[in-house]
């Protein structure tokens, strides 16, 4: 079931009295989710990714827009008629209740044609127990359970009713690190074993990477960018996205273009044919860099971590933006931590610049970039 999101807009009043203007809190959403995928949606706190869930659910009711699920308009349904299945962040399980009737609660609702047996309700609940591995748990109460498998019983709750579309909101939170990563991986199966299109909410940009057909990227209500996750990594539209995907993040430094070379101070590091002369934001990928005896960037080196088959250095320089720069090179390209300094020569496809002002991507060409020839802004 593909769910088309047309101009959605949701105004709430200001919470400052004084304030006349609605709080925009997203803003001309657009965006299709195509059938069948997983998509995570994804922005700093507060940027409105919740809103755009509820409204998808019918929780919230949009100030202006539409959204289909597959041709079906259900702007105006009530979230009973969606046919959606939400999960949230803290499982609200009924504690009471065992995980099978936990489970079996919404069919318990269900009217009408709908209706079911009670031997096809049992095999229901049966079914996506197994599906999401507790069906050994079935006689359990919530509090006798870890945080995933009262997640997995929260999962299999919204599956019973077999959603059209399944509505996740930061589903791990309340997870520690370990239970986090086997829950999205479990997750993931879930979807592509039941196909449902799947939309995820959370701030956190690696897990949403990890686990995510497309993403969409989101800032102060508006969408910055959609694609899959490695493309928005490996070709982001602005300073933002640059900034918000990325473990270690992306290094901003301070530039200037002059003469279509790209200097950072005084280093003269790069060819960026095609841009005016001009001060740009640089963002350079922490796998951007090659250690390179005669290599034009050079850092003042503060120290270096080996992680094995990586290294991870960190140094300074006077135009970065960030106390430190971290790179991830290669091990066997060893740096002495008694160095003083450290070169580097980059990578031209891990290097982006932004203008100043808007933020926004400034597109060069380079000898090494063969496939990328977009020029100018
Ligand atoms: P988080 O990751 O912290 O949950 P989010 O991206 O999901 O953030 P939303 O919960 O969608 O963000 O909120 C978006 C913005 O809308 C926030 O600034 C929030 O304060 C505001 N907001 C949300 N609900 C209301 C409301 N009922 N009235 C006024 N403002 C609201």
């Amino acid at each position: 079931m593909k769910v088309v999101l047309q101009n959605l807009t949701k105004a709430f009043p200001n919470r400052n009295k004084k304030i006349k203007e609605d709080f925009i809190a997203v803003n001309d959403f657009t965006f299709t989710v195509p059938d069948g995928k997983l998509i995570g949606l994804l922005g700093p706190s507060g940027c409105g990714k919740s809103t755009t869930l509820y409204m998808i659910s019918g929780l919230q009711k949009p100030t202006a827009g539409k959204i289909y699920f597959g041709d079906d308009d259900v702007t105006e349904l009530s979230t009973e008629n969606r046919g959606i299945g939400l999960v949230f962040q803290n499982y609200a399980l009924y504690p009471h209740m065992t995980v099978k009737q936990n489970i079996l609660f919404p069919l318990q609702n269900l009217k009408g044609a709908d209706k079911l047996s009670k031997q096809e309700m049992l095999e229901r609940a049966t079914e996506v127990a197994k599906l999401v591995q507790i069906e050994e748990l079935m006689d359990r109460k919530p509090s006798e359970m870890s945080g995933g498998q009262q997640q997995r019983v929260a999962i299999a709750r919204a599956l019973v009713k077999m959603p059209r579309v399944l509505l996740l909101d930061e589903p791990l939170s309340n997870l520690d690190a370990r239970l986090r990563l086997q829950t999205r991986e479990e997750i993931r199966r879930i979807q592509r074993e039941t196909g449902i299109t799947t939309i995820f909410v959370t701030h956190d940009q690696e897990e949403a990477m990890s686990i995510s057909d497309m993403i969409v990227v989101m800032k102060q209500g508006v969408i910055q960018q959609t694609g899959k996750p490695q493309n928005v990594y490996d070709d982001p539209t602005n300073l933002f996205v640059a900034k918000f995907l990325g473990t270690p993040p992306i290094n901003v430094f301070e530039g200037k273009v002059s003469g279509g070379k790209l200097y950072l101070g005084d280093d003269c590091v790069l060819d960026v044919g095609g841009v005016d002369d001009k001060d740009v934001w640089v963002g350079i990928r922490p796998e951007g860099f090659i250690v390179s005896n005669n290599g034009p960037l050079v850092c003042n080196l503060s120290s270096v971590e080996v992680m094995g088959r990586d290294s991870s250095i960190v140094s300074t320089h006077s135009a970065s933006a960030n106390p430190v720069i971290r790179s991830i090179v290669d091990s066997d390209l060893s740096v002495s931590s008694s160095d003083k300094t450290v070169r580097y020569a980059l990578k031209p496809h891990k290097v982006f610049i932004f203008n100043k002002e808007t933020e926004e991507r400034i597109y060069f060409t380079n000898p090494a970039l063969t496939n990328k020839t977009k020029t100018g802004e």
